[in-house]
């Protein structure tokens, strides 16, 4: 025997079936998102320091312990560690997670402003490509402004 449901009833399941639908979508998106800019903050710390980000693993900068894939998660391993190096306990930085959620808020923001297209990639890029030289510039500065003091 099938259930019989009404109209109205039928509208509001479709309803509720987009919207959890369109949540898994965004959050995919979201870690996706995340995921891209954790490799910006590698970009970020390599680049001015004439390291070479496409090769070699990522390893703590205090301890230099190459980093397992369970400490590699964005926005995740930071929280479980509780913003401490797994190896020699010292602090790691809350602006590489930082980074990471502004990826993750990033691609949701395009993908919902701009839809699932090329614009919305290009957005994002253009976003990654903005923040990665905000950094590296404000990191620039603040070491120039250290060695002023150190003098
Ligand atoms: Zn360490």
């Amino acid at each position: 025997m099938l259930l019989e449901i009404d109209y109205q009833t039928e509208i509001l399941l479709l309803e509720i079936t987009i919207i959890i639908a369109r949540s898994f979508i965004e959050l995919l998106f979201f870690a996706i998102g995340a995921c891209i800019f954790s490799f910006l903050n590698v970009i970020i710390y390599r680049l001015p320091r004439k390291m070479q980000f496409t090769m070699g693993s990522s390893m703590c900068t205090s301890c230099h312990h190459k980093l397992m894939a369970k400490d590699l998660v964005p926005i995740v391993s930071w929280c479980s560690l509780k913003g401490k190096c797994r190896y020699c306990g010292e602090k790691i930085s809350v602006r590489y997670t930082i980074v990471e959620v502004l990826g993750g808020v990033a691609a949701v923001v395009w993908t919902l402003t701009l839809g699932i297209n090329l614009w919305a990639v290009l957005a994002f890029i253009a976003t990654g490509i903005v923040l990665t030289g905000a950094y590296i510039l404000y990191d620039k500065v603040r070491e120039k402004n250290a060695d002023k003091k150190a003098v």
